[in-house]
Parts: structure tokens; sequence; C-alpha cells
């Protein structure tokens, strides 16, 4: 009987087997083992690459993924700005919807257009924060770029193609990454015409770049200098479909809740009081609307190519310390961990944060400035701790946070102005 065993898979008899494994109901032999698990492992490979395929590859949407989805991705990091994280997720969105669209489209086809983004907020909002948060979570080429830097073809300045300079330079040259990812223009707000009545003489520097924005931002083939500038003329011209690459344009139009306010108050007269119309600044922006910023100076066809705006609240003392402490690389909890590095427990009461904040409001240097002011606090400390081996806690309480600022040259500079 023992003689008859064969391999359940092959038939191989017990005798041309090498090693004949015994399962409840039949054999298998070495060969077919190997070959199972080369099965296997062909299988597994296939599957992974398929889900590879089917999460992040570039330019499209993780699946699953939904607005509400990128908004909570975008609370990790940025505190407060409701509003406009929610304009941002839909924006997003719709902007790789509507790439998804263009691969399956058929001539009868709806076309979408394209969904680039208008934040209105001071500086030091979060504008830039948000735009970088977005390119990370999509990992697309991601570049920044200043408005005031540019002017019209002619002009001593950079042509405007240079925006495209900068996101080939993030992504190592790579055309096909880089005609899929998001630019942040800042201070657009700067190129804005000093005039709206369009009949006076041409401001070149504000009117002449923002035409020279329109074909970047609807979407056009650009041909691009690799390395910006044009300190090299000899070099050889990229050329780039800037057709799926989400613009993202801030600025802090200072001054339009006063063109808000007078549209405002027009329009509700004869119903309200006075009283009423008479909103508090802070809170006007929420109305900013694609007609005000006309008035204010962008040309109304740069306008219609960022057709999602919408605003960014200024920070108040206690937003300033959620921003201190809860985002998830919070400037607090880096301190925290540098300490820890060297083996210190940090601590900051809630006095020295409440501190840290009324600086950055008395100051005026919004969330930009605390880290600066953190900065200012805590150098000392870092200097010295690394060499006293017998520290194992330090707290920063009110009291040394105003010590060390009191000493500080932001604390100095503020005086002299
Ligand atoms: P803006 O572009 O509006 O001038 P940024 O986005 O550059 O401002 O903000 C400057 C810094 O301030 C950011 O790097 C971030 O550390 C912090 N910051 C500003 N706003 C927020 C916010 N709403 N939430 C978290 N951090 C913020």
């Amino acid at each position: 009987m023992e003689e008859n065993v064969r391999c359940s898979f092959c038939g191989r008899t017990k005798k041309d087997a090498l090693v004949l494994i015994a399962g409840i109901n039949g054999h298998i032999c070495e060969l077919c083992v190997e070959q199972a698990h080369d099965i296997i492992h062909a299988e597994l490979d296939s599957k992974s690459e398929d889900e590879e395929n089917s999460t992040a590859s570039l330019g499209e949407l993780p699946k699953g993924i939904t607005p509400r989805k990128i908004n909570e991705f975008l609370n990790d990091y940025i505190i407060g700005q409701d509003d406009a994280k929610k304009y941002l997720s839909v924006a997003v969105y719709n902007h790789y919807k509507r790439i998804a669209q263009q691969k399956q489209s058929s001539p009868d086809d709806i076309e979408i257009e394209k969904s680039n983004v208008l934040f209105v907020g001071r500086t030091g909002t979060g504008k830039t924060l948000m735009a970088k948060t977005i390119a990370k979570m999509l990992n697309v080429p991601f570049a920044i770029v200043d408005a005031t830097v540019f002017t019209e073809a002619g002009y001593v300045g950079e042509d405007v193609e240079s925006i495209l300079s900068r996101l080939l330079q993030a992504c190592d040259y790579d055309v096909n990454a880089a005609e899929k990812g998001i630019v942040y223009i800042d201070e657009i707000d700067k190129i804005a015409r000093k005039s709206d009545n369009p009949s006076i003489t041409r401001d070149v520097s504000g009117e002449g770049v923002q035409q020279g924005l329109l074909k970047l931002l609807e979407g056009a083939e650009v041909n691009v200098p690799p390395y910006g500038g044009r300190k090299h003329p000899e070099q050889r011209m990229i050329t780039i479909n800037t057709e799926n690459i989400l613009f993202i344009c801030g600025g802090a139009f200072d001054g339009v809740e006063k063109i808000i306010a007078r549209r405002m108050n027009t329009s509700v007269i004869g119903y309200k009081s006075k009283e009423n119309t008479v909103k508090d600044q802070e809170t006007l922006l929420q109305y900013v609307n694609h007609h005000d910023l006309k008035q204010f100076g962008l040309i109304p066809e740069l306008l219609g190519r960022v057709p999602v705006l919408t605003y960014l609240n200024p920070l108040d003392k206690d937003t300033l310390i959620s921003i201190l402490t809860k985002p998830k690389n919070a400037i607090v909890k880096q301190y925290k961990k540098l300490f820890e590095l060297e083996g210190i427990e940090l601590h900051f009461t809630a006095g020295a944060i409440e501190y840290i904040a009324e600086q950055a409001l008395a100051y005026k240097l919004g969330a930009r400035g605390l880290r600066s002011i953190c900065e200012a606090i805590i150098t000392d400390a870092m200097y010295e701790m690394p060499s006293s081996k017998d520290v194992e806690r330090l707290v920063i309480d009110k009291e040394y946070a105003k010590t060390q600022f009191d000493k500080s040259k932001i604390k100095k500079l503020g005086e002299a102005a």
C-alpha cells in the first residue's frame, strides 16, 4: 500500500519524488510545493501592484477620497479657516475629477472648467500653508511664486513662464509630473491695476502681468525656460501644458473691506438700520466676491480664471494658541521633541503659551511670528541644556517667557518702531 502513494497534484510516485508530504486526504511532492510557492508569490505581487495603481498614482485622487476626507486631512495641519478649507477641498476634488473625465471623454461630453482657487486673507493667516498641505496630501509637485517679481515681457524682471520653471525644478524636470502639479501664486493683489478704470493710461507693471498669467491659468502649451529668469538665454525651452496644473492664488487685498462695506451698504439700504449694515471690518471679508476684487484692480479676465474665491479670517488670540499647540507638527510639539532627544522633558505652562500668542498679536506678527517669539524665549535654554547633564525637566512659565522675550531683538525692534 505504502508503495502506491503518489503526489496528488502531479501523480509522481513515492519512488520518483524526493519528498512526499502527507495531508489528510492526499500527498504533495517537493516540486509541486515549489511551484505552488511561485504561484502564490506571483499572485501577491500582482495584487499589490494593482493596489498601488489604484491608490496614489500621480495626478489622481487616492481611492475612496471625498471632499470631506480632504478637509479632515487639512484639519490636521491648519487651525480654523473652515470656509477656506471647505472651498479648497471641493475645488481640489473637482479638479482631479475633471482630469479623470478628460481621460474618458467622448465628443459630446460637457467640458468641466478648471477650478483654480483665490484666497483673500491677511498675511500669516495660512494661505500658503493651505496650498502646501494639499500638495503634500496629493503627493504632487508644488511651487510657490511671488507675483511681484514678474513683469510684462520686455521689462526687467522675470517672465510669468518662469513660474513653471519652479514647478519643473520641484520635480527634477519630470514634465509629466509638473503637468499635474500645484502652483501657489502669492501676493496676487500686488499686481492689481491701480485704478478700476481701464481707459486710464495702461499700468504696465500690474495689468501686463495679469494679462501674462491668463494663458497659464486657463490651460495652454507654454514654452518654459528650464532654469527660469533671463540669465541663460541659450537654454532650450521645455513645453509644458498647464491644462491640469492647479493654480492657487493668494493675497491680502488690503483695503478690500472698504469696497465690500460700500457694496453691502448700498445693497441693503432701505430695510436695515445703519447699525446693522456697518459690519465689523474683520467679518466683512467673508462677503468678498469677484466684483469687489475687480474694483480692487484685478482684471475680469483673470478673475474669470480663478472661479473659486474664498477668504481666510484674521487670527485671534485663541487661534494663535491653538496654532502653537494643536497641529500635527505644532511649534510647541517640535520643541518638546527636540528636548526629548536630549532626554529632557519640556513643558510650557498655559500662561507662557498665552503670553507668546499675546506678543504675536501685540507686535502684529501673526502666526508667522510665533516661531521667532518662541526662538527668542527658548534659545538660551537650547544653548545650555545639551551641556548640563543633570537636568531632566524644564518648565517654561510666563515669567521665564517674559524675561527672555524682554531681552530679545524682537522686543527691541518693536520698541524702536
Ligand atoms: P500666508 O500665506 O497667509 O501669508 P502662511 O501660510 O505662510 O501665511 O502662514 C505662516 C505660518 O503661520 C505657517 O507656516 C504656519 O506655521 C502658521 N499658520 C498660519 N495660519 C495657520 C493656521 N490657520 N493653522 C496653523 N498654522 C498656521
